[in-house]
């Protein structure tokens, strides 16, 4: 591809003499879990999103099943998640135990639609999930609003949006806590496996510490049935470093994305994603709508041109979810984005004349 979707050797290079500092430091730490590197990280990382507290775990998907289990939300328990997600938002429910309540997005938004919640909760409801997909924030004040009007808790998935904000706030200190993925590709990325939760409450973060180290805060004295899910203190270390350039990397993937939003504005066959006027996304994918997505995308690679699709099956048509019984017409707005969306190149790394070719072949 001459213009790959994600370009993920780009950022060592921009960043080498850095980074090769931070991992000497960590390999003559002599200590390489669980030390000063994540200490740092999460008194910095929990500033950043505008929080008390910032726990490092293992990766994202353990981050929203720990905040779930903070919350002691388990077997009988609902919880509230959005149809058109990455699957690991479902995967910490199921690893929860608790039981999966789908609701559709707002077409235009991609996100949870808050005007259909209210209808899915029922009085075994604990929580919602929504997630900022694709680094655009969800409409979160109607979704607190019904969460307090319930009692409810709501997670945020935080995975792909670290940096945006939500009406001047920060997404991942909007809600009761927040999971956040440090997976390499995304905005915030590890060179390997990471996470954290972020919450104001103080007891959750502590709860979660506990739980992320086999239950125990006393060596040997286990207060819960708990996990592995620790953070390793090099990608601790490595975040630390890549955190310093977060804004900046997210300004370049805006100004990327307000080049794709005014260069494809005259492609009628293009449906582009809105942006509200509260919402600072940071375009963790670029995510046009088009009906014939697959010829589109078959021409882009022809022409050197790498694209996603995020994500070609909606997580309950996937063969995992098939034990609960939702056939094609279940959840049809997800369905309907999954056959239409298409991710552009996106990233920090992409140039601007990478972006004026890309727009380019979408007009041929
Ligand atoms: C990446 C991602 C996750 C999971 O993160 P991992 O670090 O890969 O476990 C969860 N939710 C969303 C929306 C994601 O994009």
């Amino acid at each position: 591809m001459s213009i790959p979707a994600l370009d993920m050797k780009a950022p060592y290079r921009e960043l080498k003499p850095e980074l090769d500092a931070a991992y000497a430091r960590f390999m003559e730490s002599g200590w390489y879990v669980l030390g000063e590197e994540t200490r740092a990280f999460e008194t910095e990382y929990a500033a950043y999103c505008g929080v008390g507290h910032c726990v490092g775990v293992s990766n994202g998907l353990d981050a929203l099943h720990l905040a779930l289990r903070a919350f002691g939300i388990g077997p009988g328990d609902e919880v509230i998640v959005p149809s058109n997600t990455y699957i690991a938002t479902w995967l910490a429910v199921t690893y929860a135990g608790a039981t999966l309540i789908p609701v559709e997005p707002d077409r235009n938004t991609f996100n949870i639609d808050p005007a259909r919640i209210e209808s899915a909760v029922t009085p075994r409801t604990r929580a919602i999930m929504p997630v900022h997909l694709y680094g655009q924030p969800a409409d979160m004040d109607p979704i607190m609003e019904i969460a307090d009007r319930h009692g409810l808790k709501v997670i945020e998935d935080n995975a792909q949006a670290q940096g945006a904000r939500y009406k001047g706030r920060r997404t991942g200190g909007l809600g009761h806590a927040a999971a956040h993925s440090f997976y390499p590709g995304k905005n915030l990325g590890a060179m390997g496996e990471a996470g954290a939760v972020t919450t104001s409450d103080p007891a959750i973060a502590e709860k979660i510490r506990v739980l992320r180290n086999y239950g125990s805060q006393v060596k040997y004295h286990n207060q819960y049935k708990g996990y592995n899910n620790r953070i390793d203190e090099l990608q601790a270390a490595f975040l630390r470093v890549k955190l310093g350039h977060l804004d900046v990397w997210n300004l370049r993937r805006q100004q990327r994305a307000r080049q794709y939003l005014e260069g494809l504005r005259d492609c009628a066959n293009i449906v582009l994603p809105p942006v509200p006027d509260w919402a600072q996304p940071v375009w963790h994918q670029f995510v046009i709508r088009l009906a014939d997505r697959d010829a589109v995308q078959q021409r882009l690679t022809a022409a050197g041109t790498g694209t996603l699709v995020h994500y070609p099956i909606p997580p309950h048509l996937s063969q995992a979810y098939a034990d609960l019984g939702w056939g094609r017409g279940a959840f049809p707005i997800a369905e309907e984005m999954a056959a239409t969306v298409l991710s552009l190149p996106m990233g920090p790394h992409l140039s601007s004349d990478d972006a004026a070719k890309v727009v380019e072949a979408l007009h041929g």
